[in-house]
């Protein structure tokens, strides 16, 4: 009778323990808490899961034609627009999955490897109230923009 209760209690407080471990789990790495590590090395296998997509979809990075998650942005400079148009010249060096991991660079025009410095070179269309269509003309190989591809 003593032993059972003993372990009684001890599975209780198991149970408690796990309790309160899956509140502190929840509480610090949960993406939507405040206290999220975003520097923890395993909140790349947590998050991505290097999903390949059609390139020129939206939403896929055009250099390694990974789905971007939710929120992910490729990362690029837009110029303004030289001919005061809607559409503007747009470099995009690629998404966290080609920039910060072994992800294959790839020119989506000219099949290219690209390296880590490389870009592609891009004509963003301003849709008033809409997305943005990018259209790839090349990387800063197999475009040549003169000047402004330097
Ligand atoms: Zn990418
Ligand atoms: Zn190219």
């Amino acid at each position: 009778m003593g032993a059972f209760s003993i372990f009684v209690q001890t599975f209780s407080l198991i149970v408690a323990g796990i309790i309160l471990l899956w509140f502190g789990y929840t509480i610090f790495f949960s993406p939507l808490s405040p206290f999220y590590p975003g520097w923890f090395p395993w909140r790349d296998w947590r998050k991505k899961k290097n999903v390949m997509g059609a390139p020129g979809d939206p939403q896929v990075c055009p250099v390694c034609s990974m789905k971007l998650d939710r929120g992910e942005l490729v990362k690029s400079v837009a110029f303004p627009s030289l001919t005061g148009g809607r559409d503007r010249l747009m470099y995009i060096r690629g998404c966290f999955s080609c920039l910060e991991r072994a992800v294959p660079r790839r020119c989506p025009v000219c099949g290219t490897d690209m390296d880590i410095n490389d870009y592609l070179i891009c004509r963003m269309f301003e849709r008033p109230g809409g997305r943005n269509h990018v259209h790839v003309l090349g990387c800063n190989h197999c475009k040549k923009t003169g000047n402004l591809a330097r």
